[in-house]
């Protein structure tokens, strides 16, 4: 952690009244919200105040992001490394409590903010680590944390520790190769040591399990399939059969060999290397139907400013979908983008319904799994979205 420091944080002052959002726990501030914002360090500690001159919370600076403060807490903060050790120590024990060891050996141990860690996420793999900082600052501020994790990991052993988007090695030797996880006692490849995505979609893990309990006896299309999670959880819920489609050859390869792995390539799972929109367009044209459909496309609105381009995208897409859903069937519809909230993705799922002629029931809507918590008073960390229902 950044050393902490003798005498007092960096004082930064507000321009705008944060006081009851800090308080009521909102872990970021806006560069546009500091009052003359100073020529500081990423990743130096700052003590946040109102014009009163007040401290409102304690955090640290980012030189770079328009998110000029991530916050530690309300402070004082005289040993930031300790806070950061307790905190990545009980955001373990959070998830070994729930989580059954011996049936999954990957998920996310740090969730940022909602761990209060803000701009760090760590993802483990069974015994390698990998570590998302988002920006700057984080990064600057968590710089001794490859070690840290392998050390606060015990009695689990971390060998190796991957900076995600550097494809570097933060802590451990050797090459982190790929390897074979589990997930509900379902075995995924996963290359970590690449950086990059090679790893898994934790977050939809309870939604896996979900479609699991619902697929007995149903045929499954599985939309932006990736290494086969959906589809691999409902032909062990004894799917009819499956058909898994994605862009990437990579990954629905990595998911042929998933089946394989499982003893679930009997015949019955079909892989399609195509882009999901033109999939569905010629298979409705064949008159292709099925009777469970999941599309969890990747996040069509990655910025504010996307987002009626995403509205179009994912209206265009359920319509696709509800058009191969056969009556009485069942649809779930995910998205991942944070700037596009419940009710209105939900209206994308309806209105899509209604192009196709259908109408859609919602059953539920869900989110990530309990490793990926979200806080009330951050509504932009709980992004994902899992829209199940029934089409008439
Ligand atoms: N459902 C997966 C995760 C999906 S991630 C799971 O549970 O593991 C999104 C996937 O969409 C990626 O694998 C990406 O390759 C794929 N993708 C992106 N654009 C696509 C497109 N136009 N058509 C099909 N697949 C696409």
């Amino acid at each position: 952690m950044a050393p902490a420091r003798a005498g007092r944080p960096n004082p930064i002052t507000l321009r705008k009244d944060l006081a009851r959002a800090l308080k009521r726990g909102h872990p970021w501030v806006f560069r546009e919200a500091v009052e003359r914002p100073p020529a500081l360090a990423s990743g130096t500690l700052v003590e946040v105040r109102g014009r009163d001159a007040r401290r409102l919370a304690v955090g640290f600076w980012d030189a770079r992001s328009p998110i000029a403060v991530r916050v530690l807490g309300p402070g004082p903060l005289p040993d930031p490394g300790a806070v950061v050790r307790a905190r990545l120590r009980a955001a373990l024990r959070m998830r070994l409590e729930r989580l059954d060891r011996r049936r999954t050996t990957a998920f996310r141990w740090v969730h940022g903010e909602a761990d209060r860690l803000p701009g760090i996420h760590v993802d483990l793999y069974d015994d390698v680590a990998v570590v998302r900082f988002d920006g700057d600052g984080a990064e600057a501020f968590y710089r001794d944390v490859g070690p840290l994790l392998a050390e606060v990991a015990a009695p689990l052993s971390v060998r190796a520790v991957i900076d995600r988007r550097r494809g570097t090695r933060l802590f451990g030797r050797g090459a982190a190769a790929e390897r074979v996880v589990l997930e509900n006692g379902l075995r995924f490849e996963v290359s970590p040591g690449r950086g990059g995505k090679g790893g898994l979609y934790l977050d939809q893990r309870e939604n896996r399990e979900e479609v699991e309990r619902r697929a007995r006896g149903r045929s499954v299309l599985n939309l932006f399939g990736y290494t086969g999670g959906f589809a691999l959880y409902a032909a062990r819920g004894g799917a009819r059969s499956t058909d898994t489609v994605d862009l990437a050859r990579p990954a629905l390869a990595a998911a042929r060999r998933n089946f394989e792995r499982n003893g679930l390539s009997d015949g019955r799972a079909g892989f399609h290397a195509a882009d999901a929109f033109e999939f569905l367009q010629a298979a409705a044209s064949r008159g292709g139907r099925w009777d469970f459909v999941v599309s969890d496309p990747p996040s069509f609105a990655p910025r504010q400013s996307a987002r009626e381009g995403a509205r179009r995208a994912y209206t265009c897409l359920h319509r696709a979908a509800a058009a191969v859903t056969a009556p009485g069937g069942l649809l779930c519809a995910a998205s991942c983008s944070s700037h596009f909230g419940r009710e209105e993705f939900l209206a994308t799922v309806e209105a899509g319904a209604r192009a196709a002629g259908r109408r859609f029931a919602l059953i539920e809507i869900r989110g990530a799994g309990f490793d990926h918590p979200s806080l009330a008073a951050f509504p932009e960390g709980d992004y994902l979205k899992f829209a199940m229902g029934t089409l008439r």
